[in-house]
């Protein structure tokens, strides 16, 4: 049996790899993205009691409204939009949204933008949707966006770009001049924006995250997508939702109601209480991830590795060169779990040709011993490889 072409050429994903390489040879994972421990008993509580209290039948194929309504209260509180519960689908993880947007709105031989490094999700997609990726590179260390590029890629085909803000691996941000351009670019150009913003909550500059779609011209062709897995750090919930404009909002409904249909309601309810939060409950929690970067930044610099700059995510990327590690960054990550015991990600798999040089993403929502004790494996590594010259 011949499998579809996307997919038959294709290993598994580089954060399963190095998740099962790492528990494979008991590793310290700083690879695959996701916090240690039980995750906010606020959340949990929520959802053993919408367990045992709530249904556990199908819930509306768009969400539980009251979801619908907490996802748009949450974004006025916090971001200033303006959504109403129609402009709402929950979604099994913001994977199946980006899956939903994607087959909602791309056409077989429609071309579509997407920014490198690109989340490994965004082109095989695109290409199982018949459209074609048309990949646009970002330059270290500011991976800023180049209008000159972006207008170069743009064809009579090009019905869609995908932004990733904050950008996933490299922790970077978009500033407002940076989208105001954007959204100057899909008005001019006709062009729907799929904004995965699944970091919107995951950000340590002090700066209020904006989205694309709330800027001139951009209610009617934006795509924002979100994802509890992130802003709570519960990944295996695989909860989110896409907003969008009522008429597209429903067109990527009917996408989503051939994917997954519902998500399970017990975390569902547990989401809408979660979104309630007040304001202090998030800022502490930022505050205790911001403790690992700090961590985990200080304790690399200090071994003599050059961190990159960056404001937002889970995530610190080495320059590999800059800290005397003359290596590509794959065969970086394969010898690293194996040699020093830390499973780490090569931004490069964020790559379709154009690498900017090896660089390795490490995860930093970690107990402080695990940071340490990865710190102190990766600086043995590093010295090795000195001597060796
Ligand atoms: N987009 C980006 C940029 C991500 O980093 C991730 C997960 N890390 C996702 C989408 C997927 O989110 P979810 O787990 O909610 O499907
Ligand atoms: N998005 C997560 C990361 O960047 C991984 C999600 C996955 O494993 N597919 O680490």
């Amino acid at each position: 049996m011949r499998g579809h072409p996307v997919y038959a050429a294709m290993g598994t994903t580089i954060f399963e790899h190095m998740s099962g390489l790492s528990r494979e040879l008991g590793a310290i994972n700083l690879g695959q993205g996701f916090p240690d421990g039980q995750g906010p008993p606020a959340l949990l509580d929520a959802a053993a009691r919408a367990l045992r209290e709530k249904s556990n039948q199908y819930p509306p194929m768009a969400g539980l409204p009251e979801l619908r309504d907490a996802v748009a209260a949450f974004y006025s509180r916090r971001q200033r939009l303006n959504l109403t519960r129609e402009q709402v689908i929950v979604t099994s993880g913001a994977t199946e949204a980006l899956a939903a947007a994607i087959f909602a709105l791309v056409q077989p031989g429609d071309d579509v933008l997407i920014f490198q490094p690109a989340y490994d999700a965004y082109a095989p997609l695109i290409r199982r949707a018949g459209g074609v990726p048309v990949p646009i590179d970002l330059h270290p260390p500011a991976w800023r966006y180049e209008r000159a590029a972006i207008i170069a890629a743009i064809t009579p085909r090009t019905r869609a770009m995908i932004l990733n803000d904050p950008l996933n691996p490299t922790g970077t941000v978009a500033s407002a001049a940076d989208l105001a351009m954007l959204a100057e670019i899909c008005v001019a150009h006709d062009l729907v924006a799929i904004c995965d913003e699944v970091w919107e909550e995951v950000r340590f500059d002090g700066v209020p995250h904006r989205s694309l779609i709330d800027f001139p011209g951009m209610a009617s062709r934006a795509v924002k997508i979100g994802s509890a897995g992130k802003i709570f750090g519960l990944t295996g919930w695989k909860l989110g939702w896409m907003c969008a404009a009522p008429a597209l909002a429903s067109l990527m409904a009917r996408a989503h109601q051939f994917l997954t249909f519902t998500s399970p309601p017990p975390l569902q309810w547990a989401v809408a209480e979660g979104l309630a939060l007040p304001d202090d409950w998030f800022a502490a929690q930022a505050a205790d991830w911001a403790a690992g970067r700090a961590r985990l930044k200080q304790g690399l610099e200090s071994a003599g590795f050059v961190v990159l700059p960056n404001a937002a995510t889970w995530f610190l990327c080495i320059d590999l060169p800059r800290s005397g590690l003359a290596m590509d960054d794959q065969i970086c990550c394969e010898r690293a779990v194996r040699e020093a015991g830390v499973a780490a990600i090569p931004v490069s798999a964020f790559f379709d040709g154009g690498v900017p040089g090896p660089i390795l993403r490490l995860c930093f929502t970690k107990p402080a011993d695990q940071l340490d004790s990865a710190v102190k494996r990766l600086s043995h590594f590093r010295q090795a490889q000195l001597s060796a010259g």
